[in-house]
C-alpha cells in the first residue's frame, strides 16, 4: 500500500517531518513498495498516539449520579467513587466499557492503550474479555488486572491469578496486538507480600505516590525488589527527592495524568525531574492523547515559561517508546522503515507552515483529534474517513449506555468503601538497602 501526497511526521523526539510517499507492507513502513494507492494530499501523517496508563473501566463512568456526601479528600474519592464503581462491574459492563474506550481511542488517533483494570466482583476472565472487545476494534493493547488487598484475601489472590493466567495465555499464544503486564493498585492498599506475589509474576504497573496517602510508595517497591526498568509507575505526584532517583537509577517508567491529576487536585508532579522515560496517559479521562499532551503542556507552561512545545511530543514519544519495549517492537512510535504501521492521517488545512521546525506549534496550537480522518494498526485500517471499519459506533454507543444505565442502578446498592489505610502506614516498609 502507497499513502501518496501527505506531509509525513516520521519522529517526534526528535520531530522529523518530510514529504515523502509512505509504503506499507505486511503490517510494516517500508522502505519502497507498490499496491493500492491511498490518497493523502493535503493531510498530515503522524505515528499513532500510546495512552500509557487508563481504566478502561470509566467509560460508562461518565455523568454518572453521585448521592453521597462530595468528597474532600483524594481517599474519599477512591472510598465514594471508583471503589463503588469497580465493585458494581460486571462482564457485560466491562465488555461494553472495553468497546466505548476503544472506539473513542480509535477515532482520536490513539493506536495503543495501556489500561489497568479492576473489577472486584467479576475478577476471573476479566482481562480475556478486554482482550476480545479490544481485538475486534483492531487496537493494540497492554493489559493488567489491578491486584488490592483492599477487598480482603481472596480477591487479592484472585486479581494475581488473573494477571497470571492472561500473562501465561498471552505468551503461550503471541498475539501481535495485546501483551500484559501484572497491576497492582497502589502500594498503600497492599501488604508487602501482595506486592511481592504481583512482582515475582512479572513487571509491574502500578500507581506510585498519587496521593500523600501514597508516601513512601518507591521506597517500598525498591525495598521489596519490585522496581526495574520495566516497572510503569501511574503519576509519581509525591515522590521523595531519594524516591524520585530511585525511580531514575532503576530507568523505570512514570505514565503523568496532568487532568486527572488536576481533577482529583492531588497536586503537581515534578515532572521536569523525572527523566526520559516521562510518559503521558489518561487515567481514564479518555484516550485523547491530543488533548491530554495539550493539557499536560498548558500545565507545565503555567509554572515554566522555558518550557517548548517539543515536551508534550518528547512525552508522546516516550510513551511509544515503553509500549515498543513491551511489544518487543523497538521502533514503535515512528514512521522509519521498519517500524509497526501504527499511524494517523490527519486531515488539515495548516493555516502556517508545517516543517520540522514548526511542527511542535501546530501539535499544541492547532492540531486535535477532530483532524483525525484515517487510523492504521499493525498495517491494517481501522478507522477510514472518520468511521471504524470493524464496528458500528452508533451501535457500541447504544449498547454501552444500555450497561451504563445497568451499572448505575447497581451503584445505589454499594456504599461508600470502608477500607482505610490507618493514616497511610498500615503496612510498613522496611529501609533502603
Ligand atoms: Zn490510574
Amino acid at each position: 500500500m502507497i499513502l501518496s501526497g501527505a506531509t509525513v511526521v516520521t519522529a517526534l523526539d526528535p520531530v522529523r517531518v518530510v514529504e515523502v510517499d509512505v509504503f506499507v507492507e505486511d503490517g510494516r513502513i517500508a522502505a519502497t513498495g507498490g499496491g493500492t494507492r491511498h490518497d493523502c494530499s493535503g493531510c498530515l501523517v503522524v505515528p499513532g498516539n500510546v495512552c500509557a496508563h487508563t481504566h478502561l473501566y470509566s467509560a460508562l463512568a461518565r455523568g454518572m449520579p453521585y448521592a453521597l456526601e462530595p468528597p474532600d479528600n483524594f481517599l474519599q474519592i477512591l472510598q465514594r467513587v471508583w471503589w463503588r464503581l469497580d465493585r458494581a462491574l460486571d462482564e457485560d459492563a466491562i465488555r461494553a466499557s472495553a468497546l466505548a474506550g476503544g472506539l473513542e481511542a480509535l477515532l482520536s488517533g490513539t493506536t495503543t492503550l495501556v489500561d489497568h483494570h479492576a473489577s472486584p466482583n467479576a475478577i476471573d476472565g476479566s482481562l480475556d474479555v478486554i482482550e476480545e472487545a479490544l481485538r475486534a476494534l483492531g487496537i493494540r493493547s497492554v493489559l493488567a488486572y489491578e491486584v488490592s488487598d483492599r477487598d480482603g484475601p481472596e480477591r487479592a489472590h484472585a486479581g494475581i491469578d488473573e494477571n497470571r493466567r492472561f500473562l501465561e495465555r498471552v505468551r503461550g499464544e503471541p498475539s501481535p496486538l495485546v501483551r500484559g503486564l501484572v497491576g497492582a493498585h497502589a502500594a498503600f492498599t497492599m501488604s508487602d507480600d501482595t506486592l511481592a506475589a504481583c512482582a515475582a509474576l512479572g513487571p509491574l504497573h502500578i500507581h506510585a505516590a498519587e496521593d500523600r496517602i501514597d508516601t513512601g510508595a518507591v521506597s517500598r517497591l525498591a525495598s521489596l525488589g519490585a522496581l526495574d526498568e520495566r516497572t510503569l509507575l501511574a503519576h509519581g505526584v509525591h515522590l521523595s527527592t531519594e524516591e524520585l532517583e530511585l525511580v531514575l537509577k532503576a530507568n523505570a517508567s512514570i505514565a503523568h495524568n496532568a487532568r486527572s491529576n488536576m481533577n482529583n487536585a492531588v497536586g503537581h508532579a515534578q515532572v521536569g525531574a523525572m527523566g526520559e522515560r516521562l510518559a503521558l496517559g489518561t487515567d481514564g479521562i479518555g484516550s485523547d492523547m491530543f488533548e491530554e499532551s495539550r493539557a499536560s503542556y498548558f500545565r507545565l507552561h503555567e509554572d515554566d515559561l522555558h518550557v517548548g512545545a517539543d515536551w508534550p511530543l518528547a512525552r508522546l514519544a516516550a510513551s511509544a517508546r515503553l509500549a515498543g519495549r513491551i511489544f518487543e517492537e523497538p521502533l514503535l512510535g515512528t514512521l522509519g522503515p521498519g517500524a509497526p504501521a501504527d499511524l494517523a492521517v490527519l486531515d488539515y488545512a495548516a493555516p502556517a507552515p508545517v516543517r520540522t521546525s514548526s511542527f511542535a506549534g501546530h501539535w499544541v496550537f492547532g492540531l486535535s483529534a477532530r483532524s483525525v480522518r484515517d487510523v492504521m494498526v499493525a498495517g491494517e485500517w481501522v478507522v477510514r474517513d472518520r468511521h471504524l471499519t470493524r464496528a458500528d459506533p452508533q451501535e457500541l454507543a447504544a449498547g454501552a449506555r444500555t450497561q451504563a444505565d445497568r451499572l448505575w442502578r447497581r451503584l445505589d446498592e454499594v456504599g461508600p468503601h470502608e477500607f482505610e489505610p490507618k493514616g497511610g502506614r498500615r503496612w510498613q516498609a522496611a529501609p533502603v538497602a
